[in-house]
């Protein structure tokens, strides 16, 4: 059985026609197109000018990113978490660049959908129907994360129109968005945030360049006086400066499963590679690191699809007094996407010279795969935003009602409705103890609990000190070894719900066990950790992960090796 995405045996977890179809004319698509061209397209960095018209043509954002409201009774519209992780992952399996001019068109969305300019969003949702593309126009190149230094600026003419000045870097399909919603500040003495839509069109609206050498376009734009009436104002004060938070926060979360589609379609050339180079008269495959290494990146692979999978759930059925994907959210971010970069670190070392021929999806790849961990935040960012929850999710448990698996065609209503950011620290969540308990016979899972006991009797005992809150070289380990554990609970939850072959479980769990020591010994080794710390560290680094040769071997033989020859993309 496959448990990777194979686009020639495509399996949507779609149930319905309208949503599969979409996933089968885009896998159509790409292979029509075939590797040669997508290979040549990207090393020439040639803007992906027919992928567009395609989407334009087939009305796949549209369909994908048009809440049911505005769909003009269209049925296959809706805005559906689900769909779109699913939809981004295979994009990203043909290529990171085509993902990001879907990632950025929803960041484009997020402020529109969340305005309450009627108009607007009428117009957002005719031209998406028109085949349009849109940009989200946050990032100023002096400020990186520190949105609160935004200098763009709307000077009010006094007949209730302003002229707006500034420039903004780094903004995705700047060079043809229709609608860029762009973040800036009110001149009339009262400084507030704004949204406020842009056009490429414009005469005032100057695209300055690609700032980064790719066939996507990170644009550079100017604006020069660009008139600004109310008709253009999405949101103002503090609904503009949560519309901008709460976008990321939707747009964040579409981030794991493109650099899930990277790895997997990686793992695919690298494994019939592998399998069928001859060194030594041996199969390279029959090495022992290597197979380790492919066994790593394979078990990898299954749990971030695995995380992301339960993860969605958790962020469809969120709602006002579910604030719990705040959480998974950025666990999802930070941690999927680094392993991610572990994946393809593992299928590197085994492909080696290969892994550089510009024929391949991997040299491509290789140099894409580091972008996902640093967009919308940092992993630093992320940890920090993690840490928050820290003490709720340990000491402080309560009951919710299951949730379920959801791949109802409802619309998630409430990511455009989520209300002020702040208060992270009142969300509550329900006790990660019975998963892992009701998995302790396997002994990677009981090995793992025994860390986990460890850690927050650390927590509690020894638990950082404020200097040490205040210094991330210290507090971005202890995050990191957090996030494991959430990580681990949901994926346990998901292996549940698709009745996993326990031995894949317990052989996850062994390098679960493995990351954990990691961190544990990042806090030991850190200066500014204390003795009673260390102890607590060691304790931790010491416990190592149950070995199993004849399972290992059995996953190999019946899960990995098999995937020799399993996919490959047209080459014309
Ligand atoms: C290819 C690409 C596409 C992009 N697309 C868009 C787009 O479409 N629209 C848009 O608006 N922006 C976009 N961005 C901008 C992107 O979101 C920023 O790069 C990102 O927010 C981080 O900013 P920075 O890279 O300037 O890092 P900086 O903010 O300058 O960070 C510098 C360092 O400080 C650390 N740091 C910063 N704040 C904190 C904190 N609070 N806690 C701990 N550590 C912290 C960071 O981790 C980093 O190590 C894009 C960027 C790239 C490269």
């Amino acid at each position: 059985m496959n448990l990777l995405t194979q686009p020639k045996k495509y399996k949507s977890l779609m149930k319905d026609q309208g949503s599969r179809a979409i996933m089968e004319k885009t896998i159509t698509f790409f292979e029509k197109m075939g590797k040669e061209r997508l290979l040549d397209d990207f090393n020439k960095k040639v803007w992906y000018r027919e992928f567009v018209d395609f989407i334009g043509r087939e009305q796949i954002f549209a369909k994908l990113l048009t809440p049911k409201k505005y769909a003009g009774g269209d049925p296959d519209c809706r805005w559906d978490t689900a769909r779109n992780n699913e939809y981004s992952e295979l994009l990203a399996f043909y290529g990171l660049g085509y993902w990001y001019c879907f990632q950025v068109t929803i960041l484009g969305l997020g402020p529109i959908w969340m305005s309450p300019n009627e108009k607007a969003k009428q117009k957002a949702a005719d031209l998406l129907k028109k085949g349009a593309i849109f940009a989200f126009g946050l990032s100023e190149r002096a400020h990186g994360a520190d949105i609160y230094s935004t200098e763009t600026a709307l000077a009010p003419k006094g007949d209730g129109t302003w002229l707006a000045n500034g420039e903004k870097y780094y903004i995705g399909n700047g060079n043809e968005a229709e609608m860029v919603s762009t973040l800036g500040k009110i001149k009339d003495g009262t400084d507030d945030y704004c949204f406020f839509v842009t056009n490429y069109h414009h005469k005032a609206y100057e695209l300055k360049k690609n700032v980064i050498s790719h066939q996507e376009y990170v644009a550079n734009f100017a604006l020069h006086d660009y008139a600004v009436t109310g008709e253009d104002i999405l949101s103002r004060g503090p609904h503009a400066w949560d519309s901008a938070l709460n976008t990321v926060n939707i747009g964040k979360f579409n981030i794991a499963p493109a650099s899930i589609g990277v790895a997997e379609h990686c793992f695919y050339e690298s494994i019939t590679h592998a399998s069928n180079r001859m060194l030594y008269g041996l199969r390279v495959t029959d090495m022992p690191h290597v197979r380790k290494n492919f066994m790593d990146a394979w078990l990898r692979l299954v749990a971030m699809k695995m995380y992301q999978r339960r993860a969605t759930d958790y962020f469809r059925g969120a709602g006002a007094n579910d604030r719990r994907y705040l959480l998974f959210n950025p666990t999802s971010k930070m941690k999927v996407t680094l392993q991610s970069e572990e994946v393809v670190n593992l299928l590197w070392e085994i492909v080696a010279a290969k892994g550089f021929e510009k024929d391949t999806y991997f040299a491509m790849a290789a140099s894409d795969i580091r972008g996902p961990s640093k967009l919308e935040g940092t992993v630093h960012v992320n940890v920090q935003l993690i840490r928050k929850f820290m003490k709720n999710y340990f000491f402080s448990p309560v009951e919710y009602a299951p949730v379920e698996p959801d791949f109802s065609s409802k619309d998630d209503e409430f990511l455009f409705n989520q209300g002020p950011t702040k208060g992270l620290g009142t969300v509550k969540f329900h006790d990660y103890k019975p998963i892992f308990e009701a998995n302790k016979h396997l002994p990677n899972v009981a090995t793992f609990v025994k860390q986990i006991k460890i850690f927050v009797d650390m927590l509690e005992k020894a638990g950082p000190d404020k200097a040490q809150d205040m210094d991330p070289s210290f507090s971005l380990p202890l995050g990191e070894m957090f996030s494991i554990v959430v990580y681990g609970q949901l994926l346990l939850e998901q292996a549940k719900f698709d009745n996993l072959d326990r031995d894949i479980l317990n052989q996850i769990f062994d390098f679960m066990v493995r990351d954990f020591a990691h961190f544990a010994l990042l806090i030991y080794g850190n200066h500014g950790a204390r003795d009673d710390q260390r102890a607590f560290c060691r304790e931790i680094m010491l416990i190592k992960a149950v070995p199993d040769p004849e399972q290992y071997n059995k996953i190999w033989e019946q899960y990995v090796s098999v995937l020799n020859g399993e996919y490959a993309m047209n080459e014309k």
